[in-house]
């Protein structure tokens, strides 16, 4: 049986399976964007679908050290929402 692939959250640093988690990309185009489809080229940070590990990584700036790139407010902005949606989406 093939195992869901893994990946690590920037926040909390444990290995989860890639569909639980958000993926952060910075496209060969310099932009740095949420990539909700997961096929977006590029290189990719995870997070869970929990607010505290953004924050975590936030902390940490390990959305930057890992993409190796600046991360701009708005962007931050836009997964804190898309974080609270999911994770609101769960509870009910
Ligand atoms: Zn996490």
């Amino acid at each position: 049986m093939r195992k869901t692939p893994q990946r690590m959250c920037a926040g909390c640093r444990q290995m989860k399976d890639k569909k639980e988690l958000v993926r952060i990309v910075r496209t060969p185009e310099g932009e740095v964007l949420m990539d909700s489809t997961g096929k977006q080229s590029g290189r990719g940070v995870y997070l869970c679908r929990d607010l505290k590990c953004l924050e975590q990584a936030e902390k940490g700036r390990r959305l930057e050290k890992s993409l190796s790139h600046p991360v701009s407010v708005e962007v931050k902005e836009a997964l804190k929402e898309a974080l609270k949606e999911a994770s609101d989406g769960r509870s009910s």
